[in-house]
């Protein structure tokens, strides 16, 4: 079915009905079982014991939407797309629509991704970081270039199954890169690259480059641990590291048990290339109040790529309207 496809308030009704009560008519007021007949032009249900009219939009995301047809075919774009779609691709595509309706839709719409998301990762979960996202056009953002972390649930074939992202800051919620190009290049840098810097003016700016980078590495390891630590369910997981920890001894975590591997994993080397291209996409980089909002559809898309997007709609429309 094209979901596209529905012309009505009706349609849409029905489908949120249908997906709500699958399980039969429960009234949220009384708790009573039954109902009368769908009162139809509003979609309206009827309890039979305390005659509450209940909506199979109300509570949802898609209470007092008006316009339902636009918002199911706006889910199902959002949904058919393999990479994510930004808010600018979404204004282009649907340009008849009201501007600042798409942007509240595609918001209601990465609450549910969110939402479906949430359960934790188990088994083999293969971690790491990076910075990501940079755009030669836009270099007040490259500056800030984000650290994201990635943590990957690896099925029997050591496919990628599920992941997780997050936007890794420092201690005083500063982006790592920005604060290390401001250590390393307006300070260190000055006086390396002095004409006529000392032997000893140079080994102590060494020195202060090296304790920097020190303090940056510990609040790394800390915020990668604070992130695996949120993402896997403890004692039902074993962590593998990337490569690049070898370097990093300090990255263990308490209790979980953790293996250093020797290749970095091919799927996440396409996950990271593709990041980067939807975040470069973003008219908004991500910084540490969007970024999850803006990561969900992303891992969404990510960790339901099997699915077909009819199957993805199902899923989708029964995580919006039972909570
Ligand atoms: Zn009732």
């Amino acid at each position: 079915m094209k979901y596209s496809e529905l012309r009505t308030r009706n349609d849409c009704l029905k489908i949120l009905s249908d997906a709500r009560w699958a399980d039969g008519f429960y009234c949220p007021k009384c708790t009573y079982k039954d109902k009368s007949n769908i009162i139809t032009d509003r979609g309206l249900s009827c309890c039979k014991n305390c005659r509450t009219q209940i909506s199979p939009t109300s509570g949802t995301i898609f209470q007092d939407v008006r316009r339902l047809p636009e918002w199911f075919h706006i889910i199902e774009t959002l949904l058919g797309d393999q990479d994510g779609l930004s808010h600018a691709d979404l204004k282009s595509q649907f340009s008849d629509f009201d501007k600042k309706a798409i942007l509240k839709c595609h918001n209601k719409i990465r609450d549910i991704f969110e939402d479906i998301e949430k359960p934790a990762l188990q088994g083999r979960i293969f971690v790491c970081c990076r910075f990501v996202g940079s755009d030669q056009e836009r270099k007040s953002e490259r500056r800030k270039r984000p650290l994201i972390a990635l943590a990957a649930e690896l099925d029997d074939n050591i496919s990628v199954k599920r992941i997780k992202l997050e936007y890794l800051l420092d201690n005083n919620g500063h982006v790592f890169f920005h604060r290390l190009i401001d250590d390393i290049n307006d300070y260190i840098g000055r006086m390396l690259y002095a004409q006529d810097i000392s032997e000893e003016k140079k080994e102590e700016a060494l020195e202060v480059c090296d304790a920097r980078m020190q303090v940056i590495n510990t609040e790394m390891t800390q915020a990668m641990n604070n992130f695996i630590n949120n993402v896997i369910i403890a004692g039902q997981s074993t962590v593998l590291y990337d490569p690049d920890y070898h370097k990093n001894e300090s990255l263990t975590l308490q209790g979980t048990p953790h293996i250093f591997v020797q290749q970095f994993h091919d799927d996440i080397n396409d996950i990271f290339e593709k990041l980067d291209s939807y975040l470069n996409k973003c008219r908004v980089a991500p910084n540490s109040k969007n970024s999850k909002k803006c990561f969900s559809e992303f891992v969404f898309s990510k960790n339901h790529g099997s699915l077909t997007t009819s199957d993805k709609f199902e899923l989708f429309i029964k995580k919006a309207v039972c909570k």
